[in-house]
């Protein structure tokens, strides 16, 4: 029997519209070195059509990609609503990979436009010649004449155009073709740890279904205010952008203002109620409000996500601000959102924090499971560990190949898959309700001997200690037990706790042969292009004897 139900396809234009009618009046407030920006949903509606016909004037009719280079602001918003109701791919580039990464990216994508903040263009000049399919430019912002000439000297480029100027002269209104639900929306690329990295294409049907249980598991409304850290070019800023439309909730846009200061400000000024963010980021705003008395009464729940969340960091925001850290899993591959750690109902004390500490319950559109070393199913007891595959409507099922991806690069990608699930290099338990608690990256777990090592709790365990700011932890080759834990330690400020101490210290926490015999203190933690502890760097500075190393008793 068939259903009586109308089909209407699902797309990023019903977002667009609906938001910027039902909502008209909720807001995306841009921080600028003079304080906020304001801009009305229903401006954003009306600069969405002007866009859209500007793109048009440019010659994007049809699924042409169009990139941005940009931080989160108002005019990213409305780049994320027109491109993809228009018909056209968006691809937001992330302004901080190497430049032979921006270059493979946006070539492999091939787009036609770039949209550019002007406090980027300057650098951005220097790459725009190696970016062969780009025809023209838009900028955001005033640039001096001398950034400007550099980017038309770039001799693939028809024309580099202002972006009030370019809107001004367009309708207000535009007509949103109905376009097929499984078309390509908008496409992200993995930072690539391995070769180069690899495109995944959403389409309108997978974001909107994604932007649905974003609103639901993250459990927005109108009336939230939202602070978008996360990057727009960072898997989607976790879905947030498309949401807080969806569902009415005002966004506050930090631009380039990413220090705990300005973030201190913009919590208290805009009344923020929720963000979402890295560790490293929620890490160094709860230094600054630890010491600057700062309103945040209004902040219920912050998100956090991309890296395990230290236990540490989740109960200092509850304990000192009241603030919940609501932690959450996810990949690009995957749109991103796989998991939110909400407690289940009813559970108080250490096991309502046991749940909260994990990487969430699975979210219900999607299906997991996992698997052993042996390539057979573990059960999900709360205890087996296994690698976790997942599958689902907003989950990728290939990566994008334009045609001139390597036969190692295609066998790469087909590794990632299996028989229809898509391999998370995750690696970790489930418990009979769905809560995933990550050990590890596959690739970072450390092998000693027989028995494996969670990098991860080893660095909780240790960012616990007062004296300790950050810390991470890689596994080293050792010739008795072929790998062993490395601890590198960030000291805080005024410490002086030293190796031995930290080692007693992280006895009493883990299991004795799970105690790093080698320890370094360094300055920072280097970070990946999207603020997670970088290992890979860690593990090449330790190969190359550039780190101070320390043995004690
Ligand atoms: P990148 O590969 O550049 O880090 P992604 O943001 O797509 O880009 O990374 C996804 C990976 O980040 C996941 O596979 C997982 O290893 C890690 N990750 C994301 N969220 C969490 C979390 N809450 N806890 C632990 N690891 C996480």
């Amino acid at each position: 029997m068939k259903s009586t139900m109308q089909e209407s396809p699902l797309l990023i234009s019903r977002i667009l519209q609906s938001g910027t009618l039902l909502h008209a009046d909720q807001e995306v407030v841009t921080w600028t070195a003079d304080g906020p920006r304001r801009t009305s949903y229903a401006e954003v509606g009306t600069q969405s059509a002007q866009f859209a016909h500007a793109l048009r004037g440019l010659g994007v009719d049809g699924d042409q990609r169009v990139a941005t280079f940009m931080w989160n602001n108002a005019e990213h918003l409305v780049a994320y609503l027109a491109v993809p109701s228009m018909g056209a791919v968006l691809q937001a580039l992330n302004i901080r990979l190497f430049p032979e990464q921006i270059i493979y990216v946006t070539n492999h994508a091939g787009g036609r436009v770039i949209v550019l903040d002007n406090s980027l263009a300057a650098p951005f000049s220097k790459l725009l010649p190696h970016l062969l399919t780009l025809r023209h430019v838009i900028v955001n912002g005033p640039i001096p004449d001398e950034v400007r000439a550099a980017l038309e000297a770039a001799p693939q480029i028809e024309g580099v155009h202002d972006w009030d100027t370019l809107l001004a002269a367009q309708p207000t209104t535009f007509d949103w073709p109905v376009l097929d639900e499984n078309d390509a929306s908008s496409m992200c690329y993995t930072s690539g740890t391995t070769g180069n990295p690899k495109g995944v294409v959403y389409s309108h049907r997978s974001n909107y279904l994604h932007t649905m249980q974003v609103s639901m598991s993250l459990g927005f409304n109108q009336g939230d205010r939202l602070l978008a850290v996360v990057p727009m070019f960072h898997a989607n800023a976790w879905g947030l952008p498309y949401a807080a439309l969806m569902v009415g909730a005002s966004l506050i846009m930090p631009d380039r203002f990413l220090q705990a200061e300005p973030l201190a400000k913009m919590i208290e000024a805009e009344k923020v109620t929720g963000g979402g963010a890295v560790p490293t980021i929620w890490t160094d705003l709860l230094r600054y409000l630890d010491e600057h008395p700062t309103d945040t009464s209004t902040l219920r729940t912050v998100i956090v996500g991309g890296s395990a969340c230290p236990p540490s960091l989740m109960k200092a925001y509850d304990e000192r601000h009241n603030i919940e850290v609501l932690h959450a899993w996810g990949m690009t591959e995957m749109s991103p959102l796989g998991s939110v750690a909400v407690a289940p109902a009813g559970t108080t004390g250490d096991e309502h924090w046991r749940y909260r500490q994990t990487q969430g319950r699975i979210a219900s559109t999607l299906e997991a499971r996992l698997v052993g070393p042996d390539g057979a199913e573990v059960p999900w007891d709360g205890e087996s560990v296994g690698e976790l595959e997942v599958r689902g409507p907003w989950i990728t099922g290939s990566y994008y190949d334009n045609g001139t991806n390597s036969e190692a690069e295609r066998a790469d990608a087909a590794a990632k898959f299996d028989d229809g699930w898509l391999r998370t290099g995750d690696v970790g338990s489930l418990t009979p309700d769905g809560f995933l608690q990550l050990t590890d990256r596959a690739k970072d777990v450390i092998k000693s001997g027989g028995e494996w090592i969670s990098s991860v709790d080893l660095e909780n365990a240790l960012m616990g200690h007062p004296d300790v700011l950050e810390a991470s932890v890689v596994g080293v080759p050792d010739e008795k037990w072929g790998e062993r834990p490395l601890a590198t330690v960030v000291r805080a400020a005024d410490s002086t706790i030293d190796a031995a101490g930290l080692k007693e210290y992280l006895g009493s926490k883990v299991a004795g042969w799970q105690v790093p015999e080698r320890w370094a203190f360094i300055d920072e933690v280097p970070k990946t292009s999207v603020g997670k502890f970088d290992k890979k760097v860690l593990r090449k500075r330790y190969a190359e004897g550039d780190l101070n190393v320390e043995t004690p008793a």
